[in-house]
């Protein structure tokens, strides 16, 4: 694709998937090779997500011409939990822009947990990324509204634009969280200590307490990360729902950071940018081309799904997504157990 942007011709090259039946084949593939993998542990920090069918598994591959491939559970309802946090920045970029949510936020990887207090007091109050805790907190605190119902229903109507259907939340993972996040509660505190949070500190806990209770499906998560891969428009809709710059935002941020403390052994095995969340979904984004929804409740220490991991991996090596390969290659590290 070549754009004139101040006089000069600039062009984008991102390369294609391969046809239609291949990558039918390819997502069929990568669900039944993985079927029966059992490591890893459902999360229980929040309560109820310890309730979750471990069983279940869903692969969704969605191409940026609107194009679905669905294998197993695609249909499964979980709650988005922080794989929200992504495409809630991308709604702050949208909103404020780039410079400023760079200034508040930051793009940097703490090296800790995504919701440690020590990397705000390390940090001097500074969140460092929208996708920690901290960060993300601080992110939906400037989304646009006067009170937290407006910022609410700005923040909804938007992810529910990205996955191309209203989205609802799920008032049992909501409860459950809400009566359990008081670390949340200290974090939006201390941010607010900090002078990096000027909202009522526990009206923004809420508002992102509902949103990582948004429910989605696997198909959902592909449509979701499709819509960031084809540079802001929604593939199955037609809908611009960001502008292609806040599509390179955030997955430049996700490249850094969307994996907990192993998005660099991700980006390095996988590499595509990716983002994951405690009950088990993953959401994997190839500029120009597509994105790959994940959805298994068995996580690894890190918090990332082993299934969603082993398939993705998998279809990043055989559908030629891997951003740094310049040849085929065998990702030696990719199959072992999380
Ligand atoms: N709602 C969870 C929290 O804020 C998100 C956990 C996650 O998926 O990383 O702790």
């Amino acid at each position: 694709m070549s754009t004139e942007i101040d006089g000069v011709r600039q062009e984008v090259s991102t390369g294609s998937l391969p046809g239609w039946d291949r990558v039918e084949e390819l997502v069929r593939d990568a669900h039944a090779r993985y079927r029966d993998r059992d490591e890893g542990l459902v999360a229980d920090y929040i309560p109820v997500l310890a309730e979750a069918d471990p069983a279940l598994f869903g692969v969704v591959v969605a191409e940026t011409s609107g194009a679905l491939h669905a294998a197993g559970d695609a249909d499964a309802g979980f709650s988005i939990q922080s794989i929200s946090k992504a495409f809630v920045y991308a709604l702050a970029c949208e909103a404020l822009g780039h410079e400023v949510v760079r200034d508040r936020v930051g793009v940097n990887n703490t090296g800790l947990a995504f919701n440690s207090v020590i990397a705000v007091e390390l940090n001097d109050g500074h969140p460092m990324n929208p996708m920690v805790n901290a960060g993300a907190l601080a992110t939906t605190a400037l989304l646009p509204g006067a009170t937290p119902e407006e910022q609410w229903a700005h923040l909804v109507a938007g992810l529910g634009r990205f996955a191309g259907r209203d989205l609802g939340v799920d008032d049992a993972v909501y409860a459950s969280e809400a009566a359990t996040n008081q670390r949340n509660r200290a974090i939006a505190r201390l941010l607010e200590s900090y002078g990096r949070i000027e909202a009522d500190p526990l009206a923004v806990v809420d508002v992102y307490t509902r949103q990582c209770a948004l429910r989605v499906d696997a198909r959902d998560l592909a449509v979701m990360g499709a819509t960031l891969a084809d540079g802001g428009v929604n593939p199955v809709t037609g809908e611009r729902v960001v502008a292609a710059q806040v599509c390179r935002d955030a997955l430049a941020v996700l490249a850094s950071t969307g994996m907990y403390e192993r998005s660099g052994e991700w980006l390095f095995e996988i590499g595509l940018p990716a983002k994951s969340g405690v009950s088990g979904g993953i959401v994997a984004v190839a500029p120009g081309k597509g994105a790959i929804g994940t959805f298994s409740p068995r996580i690894d220490p890190a918090g990332n799904s082993v299934r969603g991991r082993l398939a993705t991996a998998h279809l990043s090596r055989t559908l030629g997504l891997n951003l740094f390969a310049s040849a085929a290659h065998v990702a030696e590290r990719a199959e072992a157990p999380a």
